[in-house]
């Protein structure tokens, strides 16, 4: 007997639906880690229409859904996502200034803003300079630096929320938070208008360099990474706690804690999300052990069926 297709496989392959699909993709591709099983189904929405008409089915039938920007702050199992994975396509890679304003899609990258801010001579963003990842993804983290981050220069952001609809707010109607934001867990980011300032283009300048040169000496970028993995506990730095631990260089298969900079896992090269994962226990464990502190992971874990403990 034939089997039906359920409502997600007849959206999926509809002519009409505005959206390319990838059955079976494995996520290693759209991670920076370069690790990550395969999602039932990437999509790739590239129109509101698109993306409200997948979520929607997708709620409606308790299927698993979540959003991917580049993938530069997730960690995504190996044995995969058994739902659909979302990234913005087409129309969510806007952007345009005006009135001394960004409006820009959530699938835009951050640094095509701070370029873009740059070489308008305006200021604001350079913080943000060296951090990939989409403006969704960074609205959601709360992309930033020590003292600076996203959250302050959104004016307005415009969201999805299956049942709730489109929904546009304040930048300060909502909180931002250390690495994280109030955004709902089931609510899309799908555009914003971020807030820049007239600025000396000599300062904007030292200041992008400054920053790039620090992520340069700091930072292990010729590695494929997630950038920090843990957020750092109030007054203390888990890259400093790492080092006194003598933790650095330590390995776990193919994962190595970087000796450059002790927050950082580096992939060097076929490294699964169980490697990278038993260095987070590791790691969370001793520190555990040394400081009685624990640690919350900045990056995001998707398919693990197990939570972290920190
Ligand atoms: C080398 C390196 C350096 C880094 N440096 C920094 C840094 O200096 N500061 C910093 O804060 N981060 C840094 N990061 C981490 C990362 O780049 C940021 O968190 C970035 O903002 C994530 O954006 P993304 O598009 O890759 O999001 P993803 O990693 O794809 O997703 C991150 C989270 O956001 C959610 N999300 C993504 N898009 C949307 C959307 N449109 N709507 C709702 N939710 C969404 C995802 O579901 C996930 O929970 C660094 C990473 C690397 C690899």
């Amino acid at each position: 007997m034939a089997r039906h297709a359920s409502p997600l496989q007849s959206l999926l392959v509809d002519d009409r639906f505005d959206g390319d699909v990838y059955p079976n993709e494995p996520m290693s591709r759209h991670t920076t880690y370069r690790i990550g099983g395969p999602a039932r189904f990437f999509v790739r929405a590239n129109s509101v229409g698109a993306l409200t008409g997948l979520i929607d089915v997708c709620a409606e039938t308790n299927v698993p859904w979540v959003v991917v920007g580049r993938g530069s702050n997730v960690l995504v199992s190996d044995e995969g996502f058994g739902g659909v994975a979302v990234a913005l396509g087409r129309d969510f890679r806007s952007m345009r200034f005006e009135d001394g304003r960004f409006f820009v899609g959530a699938g835009a990258t951050l640094s095509s803003v701070v370029q873009d801010a740059f070489k308008r001579n305006l200021g604001g963003f350079e913080f943000a300079v060296g951090t990939p990842g989409t403006v969704g993804g960074a609205l959601r983290m709360n992309a930033g630096a020590r003292d600076e981050w996203i959250g302050e220069r959104v004016a307005t952001v415009t969201t999805y929320r299956p049942g709730a609809g489109l929904q546009r707010r304040r930048g300060d109607e909502l909180s931002w938070g250390y690495r994280t934001s109030s955004f709902a867990p089931d609510e899309i980011i799908i555009e914003c208008e971020l807030v820049a300032d007239v600025a000396d283009p000599f300062k904007v300048r030292d200041k992008m360099e400054a920053n790039l040169a620090r992520r340069k000496e700091t930072q292990p970028l010729s590695q494929p990474t997630c950038g920090s993995v843990f957020k750092n506990p109030e007054g203390a730095s888990v890259g400093r706690m790492v080092e006194e631990l003598g933790l650095k260089g330590y390995a776990q298969g193919k994962a190595r804690i970087s000796a450059v900079h002790g927050n950082f896992i580096v992939n060097e090269g076929g490294a699964t999300a169980a490697d990278v994962r038993s260095l987070m226990d590791e790691i969370a464990a001793r520190v555990r052990e040394a400081y009685g502190v624990s640690l919350l992971p900045e990056v995001r874990l998707v398919g693990f069926e197990e939570p972290f403990h920190g």
